[in-house]
């Protein structure tokens, strides 16, 4: 596509091709750059940053439930995958393997991790003796590789950074409720703090993590209509434990094997974020996400800058202490340069003083979000900004609710239903956005809307808006009522 199609801040609007936009908008905002390893990126700093926060709140909702970080080798050996069937022939084609050190080659071969449950139930089978040891709640921050054939930037790499729980207990019963809590959690974070709205609900078995009895996910519509897997929880029930050996003696003196979990959230969420709230002018962080939540920038003539400076730096302490994340842009470029790139960006909030402000005691507050600019006297910025920042919050996460709900569909109901929906929503430049539909629990219907449509069964929600009653595909009575829809 040519650069003509590029708007002033060379950002293709999402209108003309979302997949480009996101592209230049996560490059202009300097969050990544590729590297010659395919489908691995390396995080710039404010991209970096932004994991950060999603780590902090992640991992102390983690801790207040009782978890403790733990580290795990990337390294594993081939004969562990072996000992679980399904989970090697899931992850086998997505494998890199270590297979020399030096001139030497390995008696074994080594896997880079693509997620721990091998290493991890290998070690737990050596903790784990008595009911007394249970349960184990870890979680592990790190790096895993799975070598993709499609990647995207955050979304969908080679090598990634996650977190990864992996819990074992005395009973069937505790183990799903650390699964559902879990899930709950990461339904907490995303959308209080990254301000996307999801829906919580179980995986088909097609979709199911490789090993695991249930897997549940938490699914959140993009700013195209497609569909992101923001996290999954898995109940394993005692399939690794069998494999691993993983038993105790319990309290009636029996030996009994253990009931695992994991559940993981990676890197991919700073791509949710960024396809949830982006627009034309780049991206737009939620302020409880944004590393600079309101950026402050002097204008007006330099030789009346003395003047504002005055007003600007005892403002700027009073911010800091109030507990903003605050910036000050002091750099020798205009201001009109200066508040692109913070639009780029995405910070929430900016503040703009010249010598016409100082002489009316006023600053001017400018939202991200909206565009809107807010006068504010100069000895009542401090409480204005908290009050819009929390506002702010509030708006975006209200905006993704209405789009989202507005571009899901509940009155397809056959699969030429689904056909028509989607030449429809091409023909009127419309996004096809996701449909709730039926489904008779038979893989062979699951498929063929796959093969027909692209459209993929994303999860039964707990909580479906309503009931469907027919399978989309066969028609005959629906056992469950699922979201489908186009997926990254
Ligand atoms: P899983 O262990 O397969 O359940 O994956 C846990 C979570 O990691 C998923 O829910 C995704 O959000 C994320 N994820 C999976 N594959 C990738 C990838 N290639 N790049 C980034 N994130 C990923
Ligand atoms: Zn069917």
């Amino acid at each position: 596509m040519s650069d003509q199609k590029k708007n002033e801040k060379g950002i293709t609007p999402q209108s003309e091709n979302f997949s480009r936009w996101y592209i230049d908008a996560i490059r202009k905002a300097d969050l990544m750059d590729y590297t010659p390893v395919r489908g691995c990126i390396a995080f710039k700093p404010d991209g970096f940053e932004l994991w950060e926060r999603i780590q902090s709140k992640m991992d102390q909702r983690f801790k207040e439930t009782g978890h403790r970080n733990a580290y795990f080798p990337m390294l594993i050996p081939e004969s562990f995958f072996q000992k679980e069937k399904e989970h090697v022939e899931g992850f086998n084609p997505e494998l890199p393997w270590v297979t020399e050190a030096g001139s030497e080659k390995l008696e074994e071969r080594l896997a880079l991790r693509p997620t721990s449950e091998t290493m991890i139930g290998h070690l737990y089978s050596q903790w784990i003796q008595s009911y007394r040891d249970l349960p184990v709640l870890i979680n592990q921050w790190a790096n895993v590789f799975r070598w993709e054939k499609r990647t995207l930037p955050f979304l969908r790499t080679s090598e990634f950074l996650w977190q990864e729980g992996h819990t074992a207990h005395a009973t069937e019963q505790e183990a799903r409720e650390e699964t559902m809590q879990m899930l709950q959690i990461y339904q907490e974070v995303v959308e209080q703090e990254l301000a996307i709205p999801v829906w919580m609900g179980q995986k088909t078995p097609s979709e199911r993590f490789a090993g695991a009895i249930d897997t549940y996910s938490i699914e959140a519509m993009m700013k195209d209509g497609k569909a992101v897997q923001a996290g999954t929880s898995h109940y394993l029930g005692e399939n690794f434990a069998r494999s691993f050996e993983i038993q105790f003696l319990d309290r009636d003196n029996q030996q009994k094997y253990v009931h695992t979990t994991s559940w993981g959230t990676s890197t991919r969420l700073i791509g949710a974020m960024i396809m949830v709230h982006g627009d034309d002018q780049g991206l737009v962080i939620p302020p409880r996400m944004a590393p600079t939540q309101l950026v402050m920038i002097p204008v007006g003539p330099g030789k009346l800058r003395e003047k504002v400076m005055e007003k600007f730096d005892p403002l700027y302490d009073q911010l800091k202490a109030g507990g903003i994340r605050v910036r000050a842009d002091l750099r020798d470029e205009t201001p009109g340069w200066k508040f692109n790139e913070w639009e780029l960006r995405g910070v929430p909030l900016r503040l703009e003083i010249g010598p016409r402000d100082v002489d009316n005691n006023q600053v001017i507050l400018v939202r991200r979000d909206t565009g809107e600019k807010i006068t504010v006297g100069l000895d009542r910025v401090v409480e204005h900004v908290e009050e819009l920042l929390v506002h702010i919050q509030k708006t975006m996460v209200q905006r993704a609710v209405a789009f989202r709900d507005k571009h899901s569909h509940f009155t397809v109901d056959t699969l030429d239903d689904l056909k028509a929906h989607i030449v429809h929503q091409e023909n009127v430049g419309e996004i096809a956005g996701w449909v709730l539909a039926g489904w008779c629990g038979e893989e062979e219907c699951e498929s063929q809307v796959k093969d027909e449509t692209k459209f993929t069964s994303r999860n039964i929600p707990f909580d479906a808006p309503m009931e469907k009653k027919k399978c989309i595909v066969c028609a005959k009575e629906s056992k469950y009522t699922v979201w489908f829809g186009r997926a990254y």
